[in-house]
């Protein structure tokens, strides 16, 4: 007697939503039990890969090659003897079959594969998506709660227009791109307000322009940037400086194949995270800002902003050789690129879902202890019904969780995960004491 599926509810229908439905499909069509995996999604499928998601007009390309596409690596282990059956049923997703099948393989290969703009890259994951016929239940998701169903505890996601019930549930997505340091202030721009510039073709024409944020998000606004009539433009982050992130084969296999991520020290793998992923921008974008004499970068945090004299004067925090200090910069046009934040989905738990945090990790909630927390699952250990983040799972787990570096073994580490099942805090405790003591 098969029990009743268990429902795996993602926040988003995005890259990461797209992959865990795809193979929950493939497990089904094989006859192997797999949750009913509901996205629920605020606009429409991979709405962050087109202009009016708020995080790009499209035209920009992907950082990664294509072929990292929802299978990848094709190396699926949920099935004993079959998952090499899994992983020829997953290629019926990948990117090569969507050209193949929309006619566009061709000329991808002879035109060098190119990496596909973003706007490319979700019409890919759309026809994923339609062709497996993902249950997308339309709706923002404004609160979560817990509630007891039948004597087990479970996850309600709410949206204006109805509740979402589920055994587990999967945080996606980079953030909020309409945050912004001085709302309403025509010369601070949130990243959603500059995309929306660039789509509608209205030309930026600023002598100093600030960008705050490093990374991925600031690292397409610059390149858009570049188009536009502006003097100067710097980069506010507060790493030493811009680092290029290496994209050698021993650095990309360590986001390809997290294997022997969990061996290293905490402390070597947030130097190899410093290294390769967070604040560093990829050679192609190197390449550009050193061609252009135009960017400069200034280490700091933002601890203020205030508008002057028709200028936004920042007060930046450093730490120097120990002691805080602050400086003040003023700009003509300041572009806030802080709405991706990895923990951007707390404001949405009501306190009760907070203290099933809190007493499940055994501790004050913080993004530090989070991260430390994401077991093997990609789920927060010791918290039921499970909570499953791998936008915070890059420390624990490996840098190419939270990204598009292996969404088949994502796929496998979400899907495989007991949703019925409860750890207890203490073994959960022992596990962060054994981790400190190495
Ligand atoms: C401009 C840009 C370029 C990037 N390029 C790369 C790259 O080349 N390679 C790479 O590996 N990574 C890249 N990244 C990182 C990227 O965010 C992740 O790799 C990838 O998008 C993660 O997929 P996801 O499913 O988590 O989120 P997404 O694909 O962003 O999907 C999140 C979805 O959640 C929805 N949503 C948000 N809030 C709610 C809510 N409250 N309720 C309901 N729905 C909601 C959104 O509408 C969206 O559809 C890039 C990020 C940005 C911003």
């Amino acid at each position: 007697m098969t029990s009743e599926p268990k429902t795996l509810a993602i926040v988003g229908a995005g890259a990461k939503a797209v992959a865990i439905a795809a193979k929950a499909a493939e497990l089904r069509a094989m006859g192997v039990d797999a949750p009913d995996v509901i996205a629920v999604e605020r606009s429409g499928v991979a709405a962050n890969w087109q202009s009016g998601g708020g995080w790009t007009d499209g035209n920009h390309r992907l950082g990664t090659g294509p072929e990292k596409d929802v299978g990848f690596p094709y190396r699926s282990s949920l099935v004993p003897r079959r998952n090499g059956e899994l992983d020829e049923r997953m290629t019926r997703h990948s990117w090569q079959a969507y050209l193949i099948a929309t006619g566009q393989f061709a000329e991808w290969i002879d035109r060098g594969r190119p990496a596909p703009t973003h706007r490319r890259w979700s019409q890919y994951l759309r026809w994923v998506a339609d062709d497996i016929g993902m249950p997308v239940v339309q709706g923002e998701v404004e609160r979560i709660s817990v509630s007891t169903d039948d004597g087990a505890e479970r996850w309600s996601l709410h949206t204006a227009e109805t509740t979402v019930h589920a055994d587990g549930v999967v945080i996606t997505g980079p953030g909020q791109a309409e945050r912004s340091v001085l709302p309403g202030n025509p010369r601070v721009m949130s990243i959603a307000q500059f995309w929306h510039h660039a789509a509608s073709h209205e030309r930026i024409s600023a002598e100093r322009v600030a960008v705050i944020g490093g990374g991925e998000t600031a690292a397409s606004m610059l390149n858009e940037l570049f188009r536009h009539r502006v003097s100067t433009i710097t980069v506010i982050s507060p790493s030493v400086t811009l680092f290029t992130r290496g994209e050698s084969f021993f650095e990309n296999t360590l986001f390809s194949d997290p294997t022997g991520w969990t061996s290293l020290t905490l402390s070597e793998r947030r130097d190899a995270l410093a290294r390769t992923d967070r604040g560093v921008f990829s050679a192609r974008v190197q390449d550009a800002l050193l061609a252009d004499d135009r960017i400069r970068h200034l280490r700091g945090r933002v601890a203020h902003a205030v508008a002057r004299d028709g200028r936004i004067r920042l007060t930046l925090s450093t730490n120097t050789a120990g002691e805080a200090v602050e400086t003040v910069h003023g700009f003509d046009l300041v572009i806030d690129g802080s709405g991706a934040d990895s923990l951007w989905f707390l404001p949405l738990f009501d306190q009760d879902a907070l203290d099933v945090l809190e007493l499940g990790m055994g501790g004050p909630l913080s993004g530090e202890l989070l991260q430390e927390s994401i077991g093997y699952d990609l789920a927060v250990t010791g918290v039921h019904p499970k909570l499953f983040l791998p936008g915070l799972s890059g420390l624990t787990q490996g840098p190419g969780f939270p990204n598009l570096s292996c969404l088949g073994m994502l796929s496998d580490r979400v899907l495989g995960s007991d949703l019925t099942a409860a750890q207890p805090v203490a073994s959960f405790a022992r596990s962060r004491l054994d981790e400190e003591t190495r």
